[in-house]
């Protein structure tokens, strides 16, 4: 092993994923959650979440959200939207399809802009949805689409939203900590993300960074009350961090000292710069193998990668599974619709000379299964 690790296997995995020994010790610590220094750090939490997603911290706020990150999806979804509201939805994986089930469950008036797993965001189509449909008043997408690890044109589709004076929410679920992002860069009135995936959490919540004013506007649209984004932010504002109910404050202060660990590595972008250079390595060394990614390099994001099933039949993708993790590596199995694939994460505490050892691996397994790959180019 490359590094000295202090557990069975590296998670290479969109999340829980690996995180360091001093996050999972900070949960050795138990608070009361109506006590002070438990919401305190709360606070501070919201204030530094803030602060990682604008410079304009007065015109924006922040809220936490027991459950997965799904959880915090289905708050926003179900609290921001009126009742004689309209969501159009910009789906190209199943967590885009995800939103639209949650809409339509909650008998919100959805439409949705569905493309191939592989096509990104075509905006030209999104933009004739928006000026034909003007009861349509939300509109919702996936950044980092995780079924894929398809980088969706965020900036470009907020900017589209909000020329045409929509509300916008960004599932920034799988890239936000990892990828270099603002509201005003997104165009986000609502960005979502939760504590297990680019800033090296451990998972039990997700949070909600939003407009100030917009948030503040959706009082009593809620259709849940243990998912009221409102309520749940109201109760943070007036009573210093305060949750409504029982709260994972085991997870709440390993998240706090994950981003101090954020901070320590110097920020967004240096965690960025690793994730692809972790993302570089491994497909650079599967490349070599014989491997073909499923999605194309241009919208390829650092954070996960697809790759196709070999074309060989002495291929089996549970025992190739099986393989790696008996060697330390947990890789991901695929969720596109169309082609076998698998994934492979590059997020987490994970660096590139992992990602070597991992390719080496990978290579002495396919050589033991007896799978032959051909090298084109
Ligand atoms: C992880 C993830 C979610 C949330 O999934 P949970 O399993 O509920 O944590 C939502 N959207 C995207 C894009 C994700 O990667």
């Amino acid at each position: 092993m490359v590094n000295e690790r202090d557990t069975q296997y590296l998670l290479l995995t969109p999340g829980p994923l690996s995180t360091t020994r001093t996050v999972r010790e900070a949960m050795m610590q138990e608070h009361s959650t109506w006590d002070v220094d438990y919401n305190s750090i709360v606070q501070s939490i919201r204030e530094r979440l803030v602060r990682l997603a604008t410079n304009d911290t007065a015109r924006h706020t922040a809220a936490l959200m027991p459950g997965s990150g799904t959880f915090a999806v289905e708050s926003v979804i179900g609290s921001v939207i009126p009742p004689d509201g309209k969501l159009l939805v910009l789906n190209n994986g199943a967590y885009g399809a995800r939103i639209t089930k949650i809409s339509q469950m909650l008998g919100i008036d959805t439409v949705e802009l569905g493309q191939a797993e592989i096509e990104s965001t075509d905006l030209g189509q999104a933009e004739k949805i928006l000026t034909e449909d003007p009861a349509i008043t939300h509109v919702a997408m996936v950044h980092c689409e995780t079924t894929t690890g398809m980088l969706n044109p965020a900036d470009a589709v907020g900017k589209l939203v909000r020329r045409l004076g929509r509300v916008f929410i960004l599932d920034a679920m799988s890239s936000f900590g990892g990828i270099p992002m603002s509201m005003e860069s997104t165009g986000a009135h609502y960005l979502i993300s939760s504590a297990n995936k680019c800033v090296q959490g451990v998972p039990g919540f997700g949070f909600v960074v939003a407009d100030r004013a917009t948030l503040e506007a959706t009082k009593g649209w809620a259709r849940s009350h243990s998912l009221d984004l409102f309520d749940q932010w109201r109760e943070m504002e007036a009573k210093g961090g305060k949750w409504r109910f029982t709260s994972p404050t085991h997870v709440v202060s390993a998240f706090a000292r994950a981003l101090d660990e954020l901070e320590a590595e110097a920020g967004v972008n240096a965690r960025h710069a690793r994730y692809a250079a972790n993302q570089q390595t491994m497909v650079e060394g599967m490349r070599r193998i014989g491997f073909r990614t499923l999605i194309g390099d241009e919208v390829q994001s650092p954070i996960i990668t697809s790759f196709y099933y070999p074309d060989a039949a002495e291929f089996e993708f549970q025992k190739f599974y099986d393989a790696l993790k008996s060697l330390g590596f947990v890789i991901y199995p695929g969720k596109v619709s169309h082609a076998q694939c698998f994934r492979i994460g590059s997020i987490g505490d994970v660096h590139p000379e992992d990602m070597t050892e991992l390719v080496g691996h990978v290579a002495k397994v396919l050589e033991e299964m007896g799978v032959n790959l051909v090298v084109s180019g």
